[in-house]
C-alpha cells in the first residue's frame, strides 16, 4: 500500500458524544448500499470470552499454540477434546453484548449485508444473525475425520471424548487450527464482499492474523470506506478512514442508530 495522501481521521469515542467521526461514520453505513463486518476477539471479550490464547483455568500451563493444530490432536486426541470442551463450557456461560444485538438487528432490516467474523464461539448466531462467514470456523461444530460429515452439537459438556461419528470416525472441532487453511468456500464469499462493498466495518480485530489481515487492504484497494471500531490502535488503523476508540458494545449500537 502506499502511503494515502490524506491522513486518516482518528477521533477519540466518548460515550454519550456524537463526534465527528462517529457521525461520518454512521452517514457512510446510511447511505452505503452494500456493507461488510469483520469482528473478531475483542467484541467476544467484551462478553467475557476469554482469549484462549493463553488457556485459563487448568489449562494455564499449556500454550494454544501447542493444542490447536492438527500434530496435537493426532498425538492425543482426547487432551485436545478435553480443551475444547472446556472451552465450550466457558462459551456457554456467557451470552452476546449490544455489539452482536445492534450487528443482527441492523441485517434483519434486509439490504446487502456481509457479517465476517474470526471468533468461533458462535455469539453472532446467538444474537440472531443469520448469515455469518466463520473463517475460522464453529467450536460448536463437529467434524469427522473419516467421511467429513459435520453436524452441530451444542451441549456445554460432551457426553464422549472424543466424540465420534456415526461411521465410527473420530470428530474434530470444526475450527481452523494453527498451520491449517482457512475453509475456502467460506473465504472466497468473504474476499468478494471485500471487493465488492461500499463500506468495510472492522470491529475488535487487530486483523493480524493472515490472511484475514488482507481483507481490510483489499477493500480499500476496491474502492471501500474502512470504518475500524477499536479499543487501541491497530495496523488496521493505517488504511481506516475513520478509526472509533470504544469497545464495540459502545459503538456498534450508536453507529447503527
Ligand atoms: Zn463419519
Amino acid at each position: 500500500m502506499g502511503k494515502s495522501s490524506e491522513p486518516a481521521r482518528h477521533a477519540p469515542y466518548n460515550k454519550g458524544l456524537d463526534s465527528t467521526a462517529t457521525c461520518a461514520a454512521r452517514s457512510a453505513l446510511q447511505n452505503a448500499s452494500r456493507i461488510a463486518v469483520l469482528t473478531g476477539a475483542g467484541i467476544s471479550a467484551e462478553s467475557g470470552i476469554p482469549t484462549f490464547r493463553g488457556p485459563g483455568g487448568i489449562w494455564r500451563t499449556y500454550r494454544a499454540e501447542n493444542l490447536a493444530t492438527p500434530e496435537a490432536f493426532a498425538r492425543n486426541p482426547k487432551f485436545v477434546w478435553e480443551w475444547y470442551d472446556y472451552r465450550r463450557s466457558v462459551i456457554a456461560t456467557v451470552g452476546p453484548n449490544a455489539g452482536h444485538r445492534a450487528l443482527a438487528a441492523f441485517e434483519q432490516r434486509g439490504g446487502d449485508f456481509t457479517l465476517i467474523t474470526q471468533n468461533v464461539d458462535g455469539l453472532h448466531d446467538r444474537a440472531g444473525s443469520r448469515n455469518v462467514l466463520k473463517v475460522h470456523g464453529d467450536i460448536w461444530s463437529l467434524r469427522c475425520t473419516i467421511c467429513g460429515r459435520e453436524r452441530e452439537e451444542k451441549s456445554a459438556r460432551l457426553t464422549e471424548l472424543p466424540p465420534h461419528c456415526r461411521c465410527g470416525g473420530l470428530e474434530r472441532p470444526g475450527v481452523v487450527w494453527f498451520g491449517e487453511a482457512l475453509p475456502s468456500s467460506v473465504w472466497e464469499l468473504a474476499q468478494r464482499a471485500a471487493r465488492h462493498i461500499d463500506v468495510l466495518l472492522v470491529v475488535g480485530t487487530s486483523a493480524v492474523v493472515h490472511p484475514v489481515a488482507g481483507l481490510a487492504h483489499l477493500a480499500k484497494s476496491h474502492g471501500a470506506m474502512v470504518v475500524e471500531v477499536n479499543l487501541a490502535e491497530t495496523p488496521v488503523t493505517s488504511v481506516a478512514d475513520y478509526s472509533l476508540r470504544g469497545s464495540a458494545a459502545e459503538v456498534l449500537p450508536e453507529l447503527f442508530a
